[in-house]
């Protein structure tokens, strides 16, 4: 939560960042001598070889240099949170991390749809603001040293909570920590593809699985919110599934916790709660269970092998420990 006064000074600096990324984009704040700065060129930077930097005009770094610092270190704090934002929101759906400038109004509505639309992204031209905005800061014997310093904390002065620990491990995370009330962030900060990676034995490297997770998980038509598949693995019955073997741990939905810790929930509880989820969704399997189950390898490399059993199981031959996936990887490779 901001208080009133950090508000304040987000909306300010938001809107002038909003306003001069449009600006930007209808190339008012350029130099004429600058080449068209229309949005086609400036997509892609590999393709900028040739394209001269374009230059600020007059009038706009006076309008710049008219402001006082502590507003100029906001509008970069803003503008590097819109860019973080818009990385986190691309790379939860499209599993590519890009550097994009942010269009504030596409990234709203993406936040509020909890979706992503790449078409919604527009990316502009901000760069040599953000830079020319750093000289004008050095030219007032501001160093580089303390505007880094300054910039992270030009909006949010006394954040709140951020000493709190992690519930279970009791590391300090602050405002890094996940509960059910924002586990939405989740969705960017681990990828469905990495979640896989988080399943027991080889089951990542089984193709058909992977393919029915990433659809239940990305479905646009019944969209699962992260809030409910956090609540739904926390309440699961563990201890009367075949996946007991972490049945004393404790989880709740009114804890926080850190990162690493949300990733051994998904190491404890991401099977048996897909196997569960699985089941409801497409009635229950008549697959039988493969001997091997999640370590067997076929599945890997045989698709016929892979759908006609059920490897959401444990092995009852062979090794019978989950095999740990980067020796498998190894091996596999
Ligand atoms: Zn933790
Ligand atoms: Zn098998």
């Amino acid at each position: 939560m901001l208080s009133q006064e950090e508000t304040l000074r987000f909306d300010r600096a938001m809107y002038r960042y909003w306003l001069w990324l449009e600006m930007s984009d209808q190339g008012t704040i350029w130099k004429e001598t600058a080449k068209s700065t229309g949005s086609d060129d400036e997509d892609d930077d590999d393709n900028d070889d040739d394209e001269p930097e374009p230059v600020l005009c007059d009038s706009f770094l006076r309008l710049l240099s008219s402001l006082p610092s502590v507003e100029l270190c906001e509008i970069l704090d803003v503008g590097a949170f819109a860019e973080d934002t818009s990385l986190w929101s691309g790379k939860r759906s499209t599993a590519v991390s890009f550097v994009a400038n942010a269009d504030p109004a596409a990234l709203a509505i993406s936040l509020e749809n909890g979706g992503f639309d790449a078409e919604t992204m527009v990316y502009r031209n901000w760069e040599p603001v953000r830079r020319c905005i750093k000289d004008v800061l050095q030219s007032r014997q501001v160093e580089f040293d303390e505007l880094d310093d300054k910039t992270p904390s030009a909006i949010v002065t006394a954040p709140v909570g951020a000493e709190d620990k992690c519930s279970r491990c009791e590391s300090v995370g602050g405002l890094s920590l996940l509960g059910v009330n924002n586990m939405i962030l989740l969705s960017g900060l681990l990828p469905v593809h990495e979640r896989t990676w988080l399943l027991p034995g080889v089951l990542h490297r089984n193709r058909e699985e992977r393919k029915l997770i990433t659809a239940h998980l990305s479905d646009t038509q019944n969209p699962i919110s992260e809030k409910d598949i956090f609540r739904e693995m926390v309440e699961l019955d563990i201890a009367s599934t075949v996946f007991d073997t972490y049945s004393e741990e404790h989880w709740s939905t009114d804890e926080w916790y850190c990162l690493a810790c949300i990733k051994d929930l998904y190491r404890q509880r991401f099977l048996p709660w897909w196997r569960k989820t699985k089941e409801s969704a497409h009635g229950a399997t008549a697959q039988e269970d493969c001997w091997y189950g999640y370590n067997c390898r076929t599945m890997t490399h045989k698709n016929a092998h892979a759908l006609k059993l059920n490897h959401l199981c444990k092995p009852t031959r062979g090794d019978q420990t989950s095999l740990d996936p980067a020796v498998v990887n190894a091996v596999l490779m």
